[in-house]
């Protein structure tokens, strides 16, 4: 699943490419992935004729400004964009955007998990999804007094709080691994037992984690391709996520991999005590 990173490198990568183009009409092949408005017929006529103004990010959502409207949308496990220049869709195009140019912005999904929300210009904050996201990791707001007061009282593994969305934006399963990893926290460990100076930590490698991945076009797990059809240079710096088995680049103990929060999960139980 493309994490913030991923999301970040498209969002660049994509703006480049469509930036100014105009809508001529829309094609939907699967009508599901248009959770806004309900009716895909009234999605199409409300896109037609609107310019692609900018395109924004929050958390893993991509967030198109057009005109008059704001297209939410989240890629999920698969889904993908590009810019092509034929007819051709493949079956797992579901959605097309034609241009006034002859270009045509594609969205592909092989899983079809991915969602489009269409809001009146400015109403995008204050609905779902994103009215329920958290400061995003690599925003001034995301702090360690904001992490301790979030983490107080729970009985959660700290992996689960960086997994919850509505806590920060943008942190996924390989970003949290790697997160902890570096800050040196074991993943399974109840968030509430932290203390400052670890909550600051964490803070502090979200940060650093996410930052180096965006400097490297993201990571290149599985069919993630960003919108040019690049890979992301972050594999190379991961440190524990996909590494079962392979010695750590710190201690050399083999790195471990359990089921934390339900997700795989990778770390040193030497350098994660
Ligand atoms: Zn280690």
């Amino acid at each position: 699943m493309p994490e913030l990173p991923e999301v970040e490198t498209v969002k660049r990568t994509l703006l480049e490419l469509v930036e100014g183009k105009e809508i001529v009409e829309v094609q939907i092949g699967w009508p599901k992935i248009i959770k806004r408005p309900d009716d895909v017929e009234h999605f199409k006529m409300l896109v037609r004729g609107q310019r692609m103004e900018t395109i924004k990010r929050k958390g893993k959502f991509l967030i198109f400004h057009l005109s008059d409207y704001t297209l939410v949308s989240h890629l999920r496990m698969e889904g993908k964009y590009s810019l092509v220049t034929t007819n051709e869709p493949d079956k797992h195009t579901h959605v097309r955007f034609l241009f006034t140019d002859g270009t045509t912005l594609e969205y592909q999904d092989v899983r079809k998990f991915g969602t489009m929300h269409l809001f009146d210009k400015g109403d995008e904050l204050i609905h779902a999804p994103l009215n329920k996201l958290g400061p995003e990791p690599i925003l001034p707001d995301f702090t360690a007094e904001y992490l301790l007061g979030k983490i107080k009282t729970t009985s959660r593994s700290i992996k689960a709080v960086l997994l919850d969305q509505s806590i920060t934006a943008g942190l996924g399963n390989i970003y949290v691994d790697e997160a902890l990893f570096r800050a040196r926290i074991h993943p399974g460990k109840i968030a509430s037992q932290l203390d400052a100076e670890e909550a600051a930590r964490i803070v502090i490698h979200a940060k650093e984690t996410l930052e180096d991945a965006i400097r490297a076009g993201g990571s290149s797990i599985r069919s993630y391709l960003n919108g040019n059809g690049d890979m992301g240079y972050f594999q190379q710096q991961l440190f524990v996520y996909g590494r079962k088995g392979a010695p750590c680049k710190v201690c050399s103990a083999p790195i471990e991999k359990n089921v934390t929060a339900g997700r795989g999960t990778h770390f040193c139980s030497h350098c994660q005590r």
